[in-house]
């Protein structure tokens, strides 16, 4: 049966996974290597543990006890503030989970004393990107108290994220905001935080140029490993392998046409009033692959002269003309991978995924 294939080289993960130790060991910076990208595929948590990695981290339960079950050793992070209808799985199957919503808090707590144990939570603090998190310190004063009046968590550690909801970038002044909340809880409240969080890719930045304030203990990395980008800040890493995630789709087509449509417009089958510039007749590939298997936007042609024009649910459309006749039908062209496309590509019925290794 025909399948897209997505490629992963476990080799460049390795190498990535080390270069990303060596920056962050140089500061005292433990990385919790961040799995859902690749749904905690056990081949690319082998080859991040080759590089040195050591603890891991996820927003999915099903990532976490399948990843668990297959290595019971390793040390999970939830990090997607978990619903009240999967609190006995997180206590039962991961190491520490970042937290913000009392209500969670106090059913965890519940919980963990049923099973008998005392589970260690990281506190999300928003420090201005409106996704999770307690924001301001009247809420930190709010929840504070209460935090502490629940026997079976012990909180461990403060975490923010930037980069996501609201695009912030990361500053000294944002990710110093943890810095002084660690401060301030332990002296007025007699915690024993130990661990700053921050997160994701976008934060190497600071680590590079030197301003990652001290006391930021912890980055949460997925991207920089697995793709060699921060996409936040709309970067490639220098020294990082970009093409570790490859997909190839097979061509069905093979034709000469206009670059414009023929015909009256309405909407495309998105729902999106599309323009469609002028470049003359031009040979076009489709490839059996489209908007149903991954972010066809995170998808770069690998093939010289190759240029991505468009994609519909099943459909790729690709730019040929410049390959000097490279291509043929039901030859297979391949495509590196950004981060939405191997994500989706790895969660898709419709792709089979190989390992390098
Ligand atoms: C996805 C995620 C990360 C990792 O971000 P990358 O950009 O992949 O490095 C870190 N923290 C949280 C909370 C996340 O959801």
């Amino acid at each position: 049966m025909y399948a897209p294939v997505l490629e992963i080289d476990t080799h460049k993960i390795t190498e990535n996974a080390r270069r990303l130790k060596t920056m962050c060991d140089a500061r005292g910076i433990e990385i919790a290597f961040v799995t859902k990208g690749f749904c905690a595929r056990p081949a690319v948590i082998r080859a991040a543990k080759a590089g040195g990695l050591t603890h891991f981290a996820d927003s999915r339960m099903q990532n976490i006890i399948a990843a668990k079950q297959a290595d019971p050793e390793l040390h999970y992070l939830l990090i997607r503030i978990p619903a009240l209808d999967e609190v006995e799985e997180v206590v039962r199957w991961t190491d520490w989970s970042m937290e913000s919503q009392i209500e969670t808090i106090c059913a965890i707590s519940d919980e963990a004393l049923r099973q008998g144990k005392v589970h260690p939570i990281i506190l999300m603090l928003d420090v201005g990107d409106l996704r999770e998190g307690v924001f301001g310190r009247e809420q930190l004063d709010e929840i504070a108290p209460q935090i502490l009046a629940c026997p079976g968590v012990e909180l461990v550690g403060l975490g923010t994220n930037v980069g996501c909801y609201g695009s912030v970038l990361p500053s000294p002044e944002n990710m110093g905001s943890l810095v002084k909340a660690r401060d301030y809880l332990n002296a007025a409240y007699g915690f024993h935080i130990r661990t700053l969080s921050a997160g994701g890719t976008c934060v190497l930045k600071l680590l590079e140029n030197g301003t990652l304030p001290d006391g930021i203990n912890q980055l949460r990395v997925g991207e920089a490993v697995l793709y060699g980008e921060d996409s936040t800040g709309n970067r490639l890493l220098d020294d990082f392998h970009q093409d570790a995630f490859r997909l190839s789709a097979q061509v069905v087509e093979l034709r000469r046409k206009p670059s414009v449509p023929v015909g009256e417009r309405g909407r495309d089958c998105s729902g999106n009033v599309q323009e469609y510039p002028d470049r003359g007749v031009r040979l076009r590939a489709i490839c059996a692959l489209g908007k149903q298997d991954v972010d066809w936007t995170a998808l770069t042609p690998m093939l010289p002269g190759a240029y991505l024009i468009g994609a519909s649910s099943d459909h790729l459309i690709v730019e040929v003309e410049e390959c000097g006749g490279a291509v043929r039908p039901g030859d297979r062209l391949w495509f590196r991978c950004g981060y939405m496309a191997a994500l989706h590509a790895t969660t898709s019925a419709y792709i089979e995924v190989r390992e390098l290794e």
